[in-house]
């Protein structure tokens, strides 16, 4: 059977699956298509505690079924992220068979023919009216040269994307990201800074809202609710990041037709093995600072 009959046979056996509500005050959707990436930053969060190994990978047309089902808060918009999102063979695919009413925006180490991306993805699809770009692209001193970075993201904005770059202030690289820094904003590009979560020389950096969270001494039992729909590449809707990454047993799948969001904290008897990217505090979708994507109630 040829590859477009068999994903279009799949869509057919999954295209009545009911809508899934999005809780209002959800903050964030992840759609990781998949954990894959090329490039291997020493620093990756992907990888701060163990990444488990990859499971299967949802064909485009299940994404696009699956991610179709969302409904509510049509302001949150679908992040495609990974790994590197743009490795999946259907990334631009599932960009075009979501709904024309969801959002859409990327993260990408923009490791990837620029000309294919610009032909065959829409730069409309992806910008919405929001105080950052929809396209995110990051930048990863030890493997990139800015110069050849802010290249790209330049023949992007032209051709009409909504783009910018985010560094992360590793301590180790910061000279280099704060030059990065003003040489993009002399391009003209926006280039925001993130904070590095992680160990370094033997601290953990980031700020916590969970101080022991990540600690990875002790694991310990709470309950745990999120504002964040995380879905790994299989499909599976995960608690948190922790959970996705390192390959825990998700809480459903999106593919799941009796599945259902709702916000009851959930239990956890893994509270210490937390990633940061649950725990840290942060802006929230608004660039608001004070948010954390999720809240914890210790036991006993
Ligand atoms: S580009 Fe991003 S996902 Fe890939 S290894 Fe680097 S930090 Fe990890
Ligand atoms: S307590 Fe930590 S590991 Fe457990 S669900 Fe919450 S964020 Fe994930």
């Amino acid at each position: 059977m040829a590859e477009e009959a068999k994903l279009n046979f799949r869509a057919i056996e999954t295209a009545n699956l009911p809508d899934i509500a999005l809780p209002g005050d959800y903050n964030y959707i992840a759609a990781f298509l998949t954990l894959d990436c090329n490039l291997g930053c020493s620093y990756c969060i992907n990888r701060f505690g163990t990444l488990a190994s990859p499971g299967r990978m949802l064909s485009g047309a299940e994404w696009i079924t699956g991610l179709n089902r969302l409904a509510g808060t049509p302001d949150l918009p679908i992040t495609l992220q990974g790994g590197e999102p743009t490795l999946h063979p259907d990334f631009a695919a599932i960009i075009s068979g979501l709904r024309s009413d969801r959002h859409i925006d990327i993260l990408t180490n923009l490791e990837t023919d620029l000309d294919r991306f610009t032909a065959e993805i829409d730069p409309a699809r992806v910008k919405r009216d929001a105080p950052y770009a929809s396209i995110r692209v990051s930048y990863h001193p030890e493997s990139m040269r800015i110069e050849q970075l802010a290249a790209k993201v330049l023949r992007l904005l032209d051709s009409g994307y909504s783009v910018g770059i985010w560094g992360v202030m590793h301590p180790f690289w910061k000279e280099e990201i704060e030059r990065a820094r003003d040489y993009c904003i002399e391009s003209g590009i926006d280039f925001r800074l993130k904070d590095f979560l992680g160990h370094h020389e033997g601290a953990m950096h980031g700020v916590l809202s969970y101080a022991d969270a990540c600690d990875r001494l002790t694991a310990s039992e709470v309950s745990c609710r999120t504002t964040e729909l995380i879905i790994g590449p299989d499909g599976g809707l995960y608690r948190c990041h922790a959970d996705l990454y390192e390959g825990r047993e998700p809480v459903g799948t999106i593919l799941d037709p009796a599945f259902s969001l709702t916000r009851d904290f959930r239990p956890c008897s893994n509270y210490g093995f937390c990633n940061p990217c649950d725990v840290k505090l942060k802006t929230n979708r608004f660039q608001e600072f004070g948010h954390t994507s999720v809240e914890i109630i210790r036991n006993g």
